[in-house]
C-alpha cells in the first residue's frame, strides 16, 4: 500500500513535470506535502446578500443571473457583464484577456460572485471570484460563498499557473481522489480521549471550511499532531539518556572543590549552590548528564560551570568548556586558571590562531590527560584535538551554537556528562519545547549587592548632551562603553562607523582619555589587548561593536552607552547591558535612538526602561519577534511548524507535551503510536532536525 508521503507529486493529477517542478522549489515533494501545505488565511465569503442590500464598500459574496455582456474595445479594453438576481443589478468588469471571459460569461448563465462592491454608474464588481451555479441552483462553493483558503503563493508559482485559486482546486480535487491513502496519525485511545476529528476530516475541513466552529476543530487537531509528534521525540531522547546510556558516575565531590568555594573572594548565592548540588547529583549518577542552565547576564554561571568542572578533574577526568567568542574564551580561561592554578589543577586555552608549537603543546597536553581543563572556542572540537579522558563537556552561551556544534564536543570523550549554559532567558513554555529533552536549572538570583542598572533612552539629537554627561563621569573614575550595531549585511558600513566615530572621539570629546576600539575583524591578540588595556583600566573608553555582547567582564565599567538602539533586538540590548552593573557602583544604560521610532522600535526601548528581569524580557522579545526569529531558526532546534505557533498555542503545546510523555510510559501505546508516525515524513524531518536518527 502506498503512503501518502511515498507519491511524488509528478504523478497526481493536475500537476505534471511542470508544476512540480515549482512545487518543488516550495519545498513541496510528494502528495503528503501538498495535502499538508496549508492556508495561510482564510477570507470569510459566508455572507450572500441580495443586490438591493449591497452597499458601496462592503465585501460580499452575491448571486444572479448574466442578463447583458458587453465588449468595449479600446485602450481600457474590457468586458463587462451585467446580473440580476431580480431585487437589483450589478456589473462584473473584467480587464485584459477578453477572450477568456467572453467564453466563461453568457447570457443567461447564473453565477456567485464575490469581491468589493465599487461603484461607478451603478453597483460594480471589479475582477471579482466566482462560482458557476447550475440549473438546480447548487453551486460548488469553491471561491464564493464560503470561507475561502488563501494560500501561500509567490510571484514564481502564480506565474505557472499555481495561484492560490488554482491551489484551492488542485488540493481539494487531489484529497478527493486519493482519500483511501490518508492514514490516521493519531493512536484511537488518544483521539478517542480527547474527541479529536479524523485526520480526514481535518485535512478536508481545513482546506476547505463550512464553518468557523470545524475549523477550529480541524486546526487543533491538526496542530496537536505537530506538538504531539515532536514531543514524543523529546520524551524518548529524554527517557533514552536516562536509562539506557551509561556514562560516568563520578564519586563525590573532594577537598578542591571545598578549597576553591572557600579561596572565593565572595559567598555562593543560593541559586547557585542549588544548582550546583542539582549537577552533582546528575555527575553521580551513572547516567549521562545533559543540563541546561539558564541565568540571566551576570548571575555566574561561569563559576557553576568552574565548579562542575572540578569535580570530574577530582576524579580523574578531564573537562572542557566552549565558548563562542575568543574573547569570552580567553576570559574565562584567566579567571578559571586563576582560581585552578592555586589548588594546582592545569588549565590550558586553546584558539583557532594560536602559534604552531604553541597548539601543539596544548594538543599533546590535551591528548595525555596533562591538561585537566581546556577552555577554548570551535578550535576545541577540531578533528585534531584529541582527549585522553573527557568526563564533562561545557558550552558555554549555547544560543550561540548549533546543534550539531554540541554534540560534536561531547563526542570527544566516551559518554561524558554535558551542561549547556545561556544567558537567553527563554520562557518556560519555550523551553520545553526547545530543551524538552533536557533537565533545566535555573539560576534565579543575582549575586548579592548588586545594583540595578538604571536604563534611559535619548534621541539622537542629545547626543552632545549625553557625551558630555559621559566625559563628566569619566573625570570622576568611571569606565564606558559605547557600542555601535553591526549588521550582517552591511557589515562594513557598521565597522565604519565604529572606527570613524573612534578616531573622531579620541582626538575630539574624550581627548583627555585613552580610548580603545574593538571589532570582530581584530585579529585576536589585537582583540585581547584591547580587552585587556580596558579591563586594568589603561583605557578608559572601549568603542566597540556587538562583540562583547556575551559574557565579558569589567566591574568598574558602570557607563554603556548604546549608539543606534534602535536597531538592536531586545534581548541583544539585555544582553549588552549586562556588561555593566557588575560593580559597587551603580551603572547606567544610556540607549541613544535615531527619531522617529517606529512602534515595534519603541516597544523594545520602553521595556528595557522598564525592567532589569531577563526573564520578563525574553517574554516581550517572543512576542515581538516570535520563537523562530527569537532563537535562529536555523541554529536553535525548533522545527518549523506547519500549522501551530509555539507562543499562540501554548495550551494544545502543553496538552501535547503531556500526552507525549504519558505515552512513552506505556509499551503498547508506544508501539502503536509509533507505528503510524513511521509513515509520516513530518515525523522523520523531526528526527532529523532533532538529529536522532533511530528510535527502538
Ligand atoms: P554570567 O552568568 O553572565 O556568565 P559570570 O559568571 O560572568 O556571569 O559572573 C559575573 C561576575 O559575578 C563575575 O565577576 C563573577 O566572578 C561574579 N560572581 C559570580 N558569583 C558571584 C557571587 N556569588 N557573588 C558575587 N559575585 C559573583
Ligand atoms: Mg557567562
Amino acid at each position: 500500500m502506498p503512503t501518502l508521503n511515498s507519491i511524488d507529486i509528478r504523478f497526481v493529477k493536475g500537476v505534471g513535470e511542470k508544476r512540480a517542478l515549482l512545487f518543488k522549489e516550495h519545498g513541496v515533494r510528494t502528495l503528503e506535502d501538498m495535502v499538508f501545505l496549508f492556508p495561510r488565511r482564510y477570507l470569510d465569503r459566508t455572507t450572500v446578500k441580495p443586490l438591493r442590500l449591497v452597499q458601496e464598500g462592503e465585501e460580499t459574496t452575491v448571486l444572479g443571473q448574466i442578463t447583458k455582456v458587453e465588449e468595449i474595445r479600446g485602450k481600457r479594453a474590457r468586458f463587462i457583464a451585467t446580473v440580476s438576481d431580480g431585487s437589483g443589478f450589478i456589473q462584473c468588469v473584467w480587464f485584459k484577456s477578453l477572450h477568456i471571459w467572453r467564453r466563461l460569461f453568457k447570457v443567461g448563465d447564473s453565477f456567485a460572485f464575490f469581491g468589493k462592491i465599487g461603484y461607478f454608474r451603478g453597483l460594480q464588481l471589479v475582477h471579482p471570484e466566482y462560482d458557476r451555479i447550475d440549473s438546480d441552483g447548487n453551486w460548488n462553493s469553491l471561491n464564493t460563498g464560503t470561507i475561502v483558503p488563501v494560500y501561500p503563493s509567490s510571484e514564481k508559482l502564480r506565474m505557472g499557473g499555481l495561484h492560490s485559486r488554482a491551489l484551492r482546486r488542485l488540493i481539494q480535487s487531489t484529497l478527493e481522489l486519493y482519500d483511501e491513502l490518508i492514514n490516521e496519525t493519531l493512536p484511537q485511545t488518544l483521539m478517542n480521549k480527547h474527541q479529536f476529528i479524523s485526520l480526514k476530516d481535518a485535512l478536508r475541513i481545513i482546506h476547505s471550511p463550512d464553518s468557523h466552529e470545524e475549523l477550529l476543530a480541524a486546526q487543533h487537531r491538526l496542530k496537536f499532531d505537530e506538538f504531539f509528534y515532536l514531543e514524543l521525540i523529546l520524551a524518548l531522547r529524554r527517557q533514552k539518556m536516562h536509562t539506557l546510556a551509561k556514562g560516568i558516575a563520578f564519586e563525590d565531590v573532594g577537598d578542591k572543590t571545598r578549597q576553591l568555594i572557600e579561596s572565593l573572594p565572595f559567598e555562593l548565592t543560593e541559586a547557585q549552590k542549588r544548582v550546583c548540588r542539582e549537577i552533582w547529583e546528575d555527575m553521580r549518577s551513572p547516567m549521562v548528564m545533559n543540563r541546561l542552565v539558564q541565568g540571566d547576564v551576570g548571575s555566574g554561571k561561569t563559576m557553576v560551570a568552574l565548579i562542575a568542572m572540578l569535580m570530574a578533574v577530582e576524579n580523574g577526568y578531564q573537562a572542557a568548556i566552549m565558548a563562542p567568542t575568543e574573547i569570552l574564551a580567553e576570559q574565562h580561561f584567566r579567571n578559571i586558571d586563576g582560581l585552578l592554578q592555586e589548588i594546582g589543577v592545569r588549565t590550558v586555552l586553546l584558539l583557532g590562531g594560536q602559534k604552531k608549537n604553541v597548539r601543539e603543546q596544548y594538543l599533546g597536553e590535551i591528548k595525555t590527560g596533562m591538561a585537566q581543563v581546556v577552555v577554548g572556542t570551535h578550535a576545541l572540537i577540531q578533528e585534531s584535538v584529541e582527549f585522553d579522558k573527557l568526563g564533562i563537556a561545557i558550552i558555554d552561551e549555547q544560543h550561540r551554537f548549533g546543534v550539531a556544534q554540541c554534540g560534536e564536543l561531547q563526542k570527544k570523550g566516551a559518554r561524558p556528562d554535558v551542561l549547556v549554559m545561556t544567558a537567553t532567558p527563554i520562557p518556560r513554555t519555550l523551553s520545553m519545547t526547545v530543551y524538552g529533552d533536557l533537565d533545566v536549572s535555573i539560576i534565579d538570583e543575582l549575586p548579592k549587592g548588586r545594583k540595578p542598572i538604571r536604563t534611559v533612552w535619548r534621541p539622537s539629537t542629545k547626543r552632545k548632551e549625553i557625551y558630555h554627561y559621559i566625559r563628566d563621569e569619566l573625570v570622576q573614575g568611571a569606565q564606558a562603553y559605547i557600542v555601535f550595531p553591526l549588521v550582517e549585511e552591511s557589515e562594513k558600513i557598521d565597522l565604519r562607523a565604529a572606527t570613524e566615530f573612534y578616531e573622531k572621539v579620541k582626538t575630539g570629546f574624550f581627548d583627555q582619555f585613552e580610548v580603545g576600539l574593538l571589532h570582530g575583524r581584530m585579529s585576536s591578540a589585537e582583540k585581547d589587548a584591547a580587552m585587556t588595556d580596558f579591563k586594568s583600566g589603561k583605557t578608559h573608553v572601549l568603542v566597540s561593536t556587538t562583540v562583547i555582547e556575551v559574557g565579558v567582564d569589567v566591574p568598574n565599567a558602570t557607563i554603556m552607552a548604546i549608539e543606534h538602539a534602535e536597531r538592536f533586538g531586545l534581548t541583544q540590548l539585555h544582553q549588552l547591558r549586562g556588561r555593566v552593573g557588575r560593580g559597587e557602583k551603580e551603572s547606567i544604560c544610556i540607549l541613544i535612538a535615531e527619531t522617529p521610532l517606529n512602534n515595534e522600535a519603541r516597544r523594545r526601548i520602553n521595556t528595557m526602561g522598564e525592567t532589569n528581569d531577563g526573564f520578563k524580557i525574553a517574554e516581550v522579545d517572543l512576542g515581538i519577534r516570535g520563537p523562530g526569529e527569537m532563537l535562529g531558526t536555523r541554529q536553535s532546534r525548533l522545527p518549523e511548524f506547519r500549522i501551530g505557533d509555539i507562543v499562540a498555542d501554548v495550551d494544545v503545546l502543553e496538552l501535547a507535551r503531556d500526552e507525549a510523555f504519558r505515552t512513552i510510559k506505556d509499551e503498547v501505546a508506544l508501539q502503536e503510536t509509533m507505528k503510524r508516525a513511521e509513515r509520516w515524513a513530518f515525523f522523520h524531518r523531526y528526527l532529523q532536525k532533532l538529529e536522532y536518527a533511530k528510535i527502538s
